[in-house]
């Protein structure tokens, strides 16, 4: 059997562009540590960077993005608009584009189908939900005298703009995409749906419905967030271990690889990068895929509680 090239890989999108099958992910990597880690992924081999304005580290990202020495257009680069910056979308992007200081983004995405009122974290904004955030706002009437007619262009509209590539989602539940391609002033399909996906939460309806649509699926706490990680230590992670002499990271990666989704381990671990870079030359047997599929252990990385109303709906079980 050919072995594919992983870390040359790139899945196709509905746009015609194509993402780097491997990423690194950059969530929780503090400011000061981010920088090397970026810099040193790009200069091992990684061509793709996911951050988000919600993850206050974008300014040292683009540092090391530029520490790298590898050109621009070389590397994928996908950003989030925040909760609280839904009616601000313009804003948004413009803030994570002068904080990563791009010229463009590749890829961006609505970071969750969620509209946090900027001045309250615990309330939804009021009449607003993700299709107003996604098609162009018109009718606008938010009690916001600072907003200007830049304000109201919505994700559809950034696409004019020449300064992003793609756009796409993040979090959105089978319901969600379904209202939003539904809308009248939807005439773009989200590009890809970034969300959770590890044995422990392998949303296969949720997988299939956004095949079903040509939306590719990035799977996103793809190492199940790793510490005291429950995946870890099932007993048929080690039994895979022990057959293909790979660490239970590198088979979680390849597992989500193999089901066609591309990933965006996080490190800042040079060692780990690295590590989660290997994955040239082998792949799991469609014995062990099946065995990782029947591990029964649930948990979720990213929980509703964190947002002023419910997102996740079991789409993923
Ligand atoms: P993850 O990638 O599943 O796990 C990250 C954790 O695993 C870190 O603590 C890291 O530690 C550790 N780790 C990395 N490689 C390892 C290895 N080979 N062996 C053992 N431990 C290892 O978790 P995540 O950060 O939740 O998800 C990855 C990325 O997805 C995020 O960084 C972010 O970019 C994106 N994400 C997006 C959303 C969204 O809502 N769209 C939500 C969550 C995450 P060290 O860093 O200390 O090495």
């Amino acid at each position: 059997m050919t072995k594919l090239s992983h870390t040359a890989q790139k899945f196709s999108l509905n746009t015609g562009d194509a993402i780097p099958a491997i990423g690194l992910g950059t969530w929780k990597s503090p400011p000061d540590q981010v920088r090397k880690a970026v810099c040193h992924a790009l200069q091992s081999g990684y061509r793709h960077i996911d951050t988000a304005l919600n993850y206050h580290n974008e300014v040292e990202v683009g540092q090391g993005i530029r520490d790298s020495g590898i050109p621009r257009d070389q590397i994928w680069v996908t950003t989030k608009l925040d909760n609280p910056w839904h009616h601000r979308v313009r804003e948004g992007f413009d803030k994570s584009l002068s904080d990563l200081n791009l010229e463009y983004i590749d890829l961006y995405l609505v970071h969750f189908p969620c509209s946090t009122d900027p001045n309250d974290g615990t309330k939804h904004l009021p009449d607003w939900d993700f299709a107003k955030t996604w098609c162009v706002i018109l009718n606008f009437c938010l009690k916001d005298s600072r907003l200007t007619d830049r304000s109201r262009q919505g994700m559809q509209k950034l696409l004019d703009t020449g300064k992003v590539r793609n756009i796409g989602v993040s979090n959105f539940q089978i319901r969600h995409l379904e209202r939003l391609v539904a809308n009248p002033s939807c005439k773009v399909v989200p590009a890809v749906n970034q969300i959770e996906l590890h044995p422990g939460n392998p949303s296969t309806k949720l997988l299939e419905y956004c095949t079903s649509k040509g939306i590719h699926c990035t799977a996103y706490s793809c190492l199940g967030g790793a510490t005291d990680n429950p995946l870890f230590k099932e007993p048929v992670m080690g039994q895979i271990a022990h057959a293909t002499g790979k660490t239970p990271a590198q088979i979680l990666l390849m597992w989500s690889l193999q089901r066609g989704t591309s990933i965006i381990p996080k490190s800042v671990t040079p060692s780990r990068i690295d590590e989660n870079f290997q994955l040239d030359g082998w792949e799991l047997a469609k014995n062990e895929m099946e065995a990782l599929d029947g591990i029964k252990t649930r948990f979720k990385v990213v929980q509703d509680s964190w947002m002023p109303i419910k997102v996740f709906f079991g789409d993923d079980e």
